[in-house]
């Protein structure tokens, strides 16, 4: 079975073609700049030389067709006809509480989806925009959506609601939502699986570290606890978003910068995290060059990084009986061998003890614990796609 995977930004679509019997990619590609000058279609066949298409999209129902006429093109193409895709599986970041798993996109559905837009207003309409456009072009094709809360739903009250007037949560649904959530729910069952532990008997602390990054608390294989909320800025440090601040920080800069909400939000957005404490980039590697060349802005802006993500491991691991591993995973997580070492190595008391050879690893599957840790480490690469394409496939079978 063929399972087209679209995750659709707001000028940007990235899309796969995964066999999903044998998880193989078939082809992977990215539509860029759509509805600006300059679009373009970078298509990836596995085993052939990549594509370039430019050629004008002014929306996203054009940026589509040109995807899949390039899945389906007699030169460079991977299926013969369209007819070959079973189904369509769309990445959707913000569910609300409406969706705790994965579901078939019918036409009740996306009312329900179109609903939580005003949680979500940077990243929903795209979303919806791209299963709109997709619905059009292949009106008998099933579409699923697997939304970036959904197996965040699991959280109890006591870690979703926040301590202001209970009200906001009745008229706003003002809560703990959390993303990354196809991501922690991939490395759970990678780590049950690499582990041998039934994944409704698993604990674990898993860390996805990358331009964003989240943290969660796994117990029984679900999410208990993660450190993103009502919106992906809460929790840790990350490239550009402040994570966990005074939230009266807000109205004073707002007062002192002449800044309306708008303004401060963009701040913390976009100008914070890593990159705003160093002010030199928001990519890790551009840090850990600069640290090691004697910037202290920027070994700064990497301990409070490291700070807080050791924070959140101590914290969560109070949640749970006992903790079977914790696994890092994303573009640091599986690449950054410094900070998955300094992260780890104050909390051998813990029980938790990396084994710096088997730690020289960059984006491998493996256990990088030392053999007496009573506390596996785990790197897992992760394969929101795949994922995506799982939950699709399980839908339409
Ligand atoms: P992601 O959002 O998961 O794609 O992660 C992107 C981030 O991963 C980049 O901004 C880098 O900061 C980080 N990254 C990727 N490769 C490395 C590496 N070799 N060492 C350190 N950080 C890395």
């Amino acid at each position: 079975m063929k399972i087209l995977v679209i995750n659709c930004g707001s000028s940007s679509l990235k899309y796969q073609l995964i066999d999903i019997e044998k998880e193989d990619v078939l082809c992977k590609g990215l539509a860029e700049r759509i509805g600006i000058e300059g679009s373009r279609v970078v298509h990836e066949p596995t085993g052939m030389e990549k594509v370039t298409i430019e050629e004008a999209m002014p929306d996203h129902k054009k940026a589509i067709e040109i995807v899949l006429n390039s899945v389906a093109h007699p030169e460079y193409g991977v299926i013969k006809s369209m007819d070959e895709i079973a189904a369509v599986g769309h990445r959707v970041v913000h569910g609300g509480e409406v969706f705790n798993d994965s579901t078939l996109l019918t036409d009740e559905v996306m009312d329900k989806a179109r609903e939580c837009i005003d949680l979500a207003p940077l990243h929903n309409p795209a979303n919806i925009m791209g299963i709109e456009a997709c619905k059009e072009l292949m009106p008998d094709t099933p579409m699923v959506g697997v939304f970036d809360t959904a197996f965040h739903q699991t959280m109890p009250a006591v870690n979703y609601i926040y301590a202001i007037p209970y009200e906001y949560y009745e008229k706003y649904a003002i809560r703990r939502y959390g993303f990354h959530g196809t991501s922690h729910k991939y490395v759970t069952e990678r780590a049950a699986d690499i582990l041998g532990i039934d994944l409704d008997k698993i604990n674990l602390i898993t860390c996805h570290l990358g331009n964003g990054s989240s943290i969660t608390c796994i117990e029984g294989g679900k999410s208990r606890n993660t450190t993103m909320g009502l919106t992906p800025l809460e929790g840790l440090v990350m490239g550009t978003r402040c994570g966990d601040i005074d939230p009266a920080i807000i109205p004073f800069i707002g007062r002192k910068e002449n800044l309306d909400y708008d303004g401060v939000d963009n701040m913390m957005n976009k100008e914070s995290g890593v990159y705003g404490v160093s002010g030199i980039s928001s990519d890790f590697r551009d840090l850990e060059d600069a640290a090691k060349e004697g910037n202290e802005r920027a070994k700064l802006s990497l301990d409070m990084f490291e700070s807080k993500v050791k924070k959140y491991i101590g914290a969560y691991m109070t949640e749970i009986d006992h903790t079977d591993a914790i696994v890092f995973t994303a573009g640091i997580g599986e690449n950054s061998i410094s900070m998955r070492e300094s992260i780890c190595k104050s909390l051998e008391h813990m029980g938790i003890k990396i084994d710096p050879e088997k730690n020289n690893v960059r984006g491998k599957e493996c256990i990088v614990s030392a053999d007496d840790s009573p506390i596996k480490i785990l790197v897992i690469p992760t394969n929101e796609e795949l994922m995506i394409a799982k939950d699709t496939m399980n839908l339409v079978k």
